[in-house]
């Protein structure tokens, strides 16, 4: 029998009902001659819930316990569906993931796989277990409970499908990877194919749809990822190599809120430096401008809201913009195509829209603009590039 590895995600198993459903789908799996291994978030906003909760104690609790309390969530999620798959009369085990041998390394809350033992997933398998991980957990060198940051059942799921050999299918609350976020634009294309990196782009650049830790894992692995709704009866989305996708000049649209944008006049300072001290007070920065304006050097990078107390503590001669939005756009196509930009400055200039800077990869444009004006612009391209 073929190995498979199933994950759902929170608003799959957000309740009793929901979770019965999933059962079925992996007994039916399991019908169909698969050795299941099924990977499942915390319930619904568990892990908000948790947070809070962990709040109503400390507003600036210990890391390490923080990740003990989050762990549960998926603790929960999972023995239940272990007992709703017994209750269809399959033998079913549920694994926390220091049991389904997850190793980690690294911060507590932004931890990484090291690597998985699946001796005892393996084992179940070959007796017959439907076998059902919690996910976005592991345990690290001390012995202590890690978790694997926001959405990181997707990266364990990966992780398990490149132990076993087998495919990594993501089953979550719509059917696929579309060109727009399908609750943002109604007519947005479902994609049929599309390549790692591309996903991987979307995904870093705010299609909160599939965590881009885990399609990176995939693509070292070679690991074949299917996206696609929880009742696993609709085509989903293949993500793999890229001569397998069809190519087109932009395949998608997708936007990150509460943008900081930052400037610095640099007196007495290289700009090594500068980051220096960020990096120190580990402050997460994106797009770095360097300018000369009348002689004088001055510095611009952006981070995020959440990091603007932190960017004050080191020093005064900050200045902010907040309240701004990256709209991105990305295709594989871009490498190869001349004219794009031009497309994108006379869209935003036919339409009056201000922007404060623009990046670029090899396939993606970003665009940071007044979140107010996010919507519009992201209506334009989705119209000027037929997403
Ligand atoms: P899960 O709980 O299953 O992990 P998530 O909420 O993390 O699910 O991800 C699914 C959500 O991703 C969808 O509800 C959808 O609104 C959002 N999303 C954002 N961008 C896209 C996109 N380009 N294609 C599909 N879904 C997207
Ligand atoms: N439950 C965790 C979260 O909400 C992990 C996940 O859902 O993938 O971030
Ligand atoms: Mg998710």
């Amino acid at each position: 029998m073929n190995n498979v590895v199933m994950k759902f995600g929170g608003s799959s198993v957000a309740d009793a009902e929901k979770i019965k459903k999933v059962a079925k789908i992996l007994v039916k799996k399991k019908n169909n001659l698969k050795n299941v291994v099924c990977v499942v978030s915390a319930m619904g906003d568990t892990t908000d819930e948790l947070i809070e909760k962990a709040k109503t104690i400390s507003e600036n609790p210990s890391t390490r316990e923080l990740d003990m309390i989050l762990s549960t969530g998926e603790l929960i999620s999972s023995s239940l569906l272990a007992m709703a798959v017994q209750e269809l009369g399959e033998k079913a085990i549920a694994l926390t993931g220091e049991q389904a041998g997850f190793k980690t390394y690294g911060r507590h809350g932004f931890s990484k796989i090291l690597d998985v033992d699946t001796t005892l997933i393996e084992e179940k398998l070959k007796h017959g277990y439907i076998v059902i991980v919690a996910g976005f957990q592991g345990r690290n060198e001390s012995g202590d409970i890690t978790t694997l940051g926001r959405g990181g059942s997707d990266t364990s799921a990966v992780a398990l499908a490149a132990k076993l050999s087998c495919d990594a299918e993501i089953y979550t609350d719509v059917e696929g990877i579309y060109s727009v976020d399908p609750r943002f634009y109604k007519d947005a294309k479902k994609l049929d194919h599309i390549s790692y990196e591309e996903t991987m782009e979307m995904a870093h650049l705010g299609a909160k749809v599939i965590d881009p830790r885990a399609v990176e894992l995939a693509q070292k692995y070679g690991v074949r990822m299917y996206i696609a709704l929880n009742t696993a009866d609709v085509l989903g989305t293949i993500i793999d190599k890229e001569d397998l996708v069809e190519q087109s000049i932009i395949r998608s649209v997708s936007a990150v809120d509460g943008i900081l944008l930052v400037t610095k006049k640099l007196v007495d300072q290289s700009i090594a430096d500068l980051f220096s001290e960020l990096a120190n007070e580990e402050i997460n920065i994106d797009v770095i401008n360097e300018t000369l304006i009348d002689g004088e050097k001055y510095v611009s990078f952006t981070s995020l809201v959440e990091e603007k107390n932190k960017i004050e503590n080191i020093s005064e001669d900050f200045s902010f913009i907040e309240n701004v939005s990256k709209v991105s756009l990305i295709g594989n196509a871009m490498r190869n195509e001349s004219g794009v930009a031009a497309r994108i400055f006379n869209v935003l200039n036919a339409n009056n829209v201000k922007f404060y800077q623009v990046s670029t990869s090899e396939i993606s444009v970003s665009i940071i603009v007044d979140t107010q004006d996010k919507n519009k612009v992201m209506e334009l391209f989705i119209r000027e590039f037929n997403l």
